[in-house]
């Protein structure tokens, strides 16, 4: 009898473990986009790369901050259940090196980074300056490695299928000693150095339509004829004082779509006609939305999903290679809006794909909530 007791106790411990094991292991979904490796560019037009270390984990703690690190892995995942890509399409970049982060940030800033107080404020998360800089570095500053690599990949990719789309990056606030609002490393920047450093480009051009300035971006590139940097913001909000980009539009509080979109039109032929870019990086933050808890523009979903279209299209129309980055964006439902935004060029440009939709299993629910 007591062994028959301790057989269902030992079989209940089992079941348990297997099932508190069960929820800690990543959906199948996510761990097909673990390794870094080639993807398929979907009519080998449009190359989307994302990888699974791009999610932050801190115990639940990063939630503290107002951005949602999870939209990238929302926005992977609406994408694969919408049947719009399969895992095996994405491209999964290796993280960033201290090599190709040196082309734009100094020895100083990497050194900075082994304090974990610097880092909350970089990252403006005061309660990461108690945890252990190890666990900053594997939790925290890894994503963020990841997800410049990714950048980086996207715009090797841009040069040969036309279009790339990194789920994350954008970090236009970082500048060569430091890093500012929530960015460490400045992705498109290095991104840009290594393309230049391999001979694969010689002029870019950043189109910034988060609704704060590049003003990281705009510090790097200062006195640079290659790179030609354009941020079209809010100018009452973060950061203050303003940095000089090449053309600075600065919107006040209430713009909405139409007025957004015609100054876009104006300038944006302009800018790609004295830029002469060999790529565009498009940062196509989604704080511009109404309702944001760090701005005050009035666009819609439909407007923000508009624009995009046209800074994507405007550049492929021209025969220029053009990277996507999510940029910014704070509000609960951001991640839609980029989601719709992907979709749309996916579904531009690859017309005849897409695989049949699927629901989202328990555990792939549970890990992106
Ligand atoms: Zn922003």
């Amino acid at each position: 009898m007591k062994k028959r007791r301790r057989r269902v106790v030992l079989a209940a411990v089992g079941v348990v473990t297997l099932a508190i094991f069960g929820c800690m292991c990543p959906p199948k979904s996510f761990r097909a986009v673990k390794r870094p490796r080639a993807g398929r560019a979907m009519n080998d037009k449009v190359a989307i790369v994302y990888s699974k270390h791009y999610q932050i984990n801190v115990g639940g703690l990063e939630k503290l901050h107002p951005f949602d690190i999870n939209k990238y892995a929302k926005i992977y995942l609406a994408l694969n259940t919408a049947g719009l890509l399969r895992p095996e399409d994405i491209f999964v970049p290796q993280a960033v090196t201290n090599e190709q982060i040196l082309l734009v940030h100094t020895p100083g800033f990497l050194a900075s980074l082994k304090d974990s107080k610097t880092v909350a404020r970089y990252l403006e998360a005061p309660i990461i300056a108690a945890a252990p800089a190890g666990l900053v570095d594997a939790a925290v500053l890894n994503a963020f490695r990841y997800a410049t690599g990714g950048t980086i990949l996207a715009g090797r990719l841009a040069l040969k299928h036309g279009i790339a789309i990194n789920l994350a990056g954008g970090y236009h606030h970082a500048k060569p000693n430091a890093g500012e609002g929530f960015n460490i490393y400045a992705d498109m920047a290095i991104a840009i150095r290594a393309l230049q450093k391999d001979g694969l480009i010689k002029r870019a051009l950043i189109v910034d339509l988060d609704v704060h300035q590049g003003n990281g971006s705009a510090i790097i590139f200062a006195g640079d004829d290659s790179v030609f940097t354009f941020s079209m913001h809010e100018g009452d909000i973060y950061p203050t004082p303003k940095e000089k980009s090449d053309l600075d539009v600065e919107l006040p509080a209430g713009t909405g779509d139409e007025e957004y979109l015609r100054l876009l039109a104006r300038h944006l032929p302009k800018v790609i006609k004295t830029a002469r870019p060999d790529i565009v990086f498009i940062q196509a933050g989604c704080d511009t939305l109404a309702g944001d808890p760090l701005a005050r523009l009035k666009m819609t979903a439909d407007g923000i999903v508009r624009r995009d279209a046209m800074a994507i299209d405007r550049c492929v129309s021209e025969g220029i290679p053009v990277v996507m980055c999510l940029g910014g964006g704070y509000s609960k439902n951001a991640w839609k809006v980029q989601y719709d935004s992907v979709r749309r060029t996916i579904e531009k440009y690859n017309p005849a794909g897409g695989n049949r939709p699927r629901r989202p299993t328990v555990k792939e629910k549970i890990y992106t909530k």
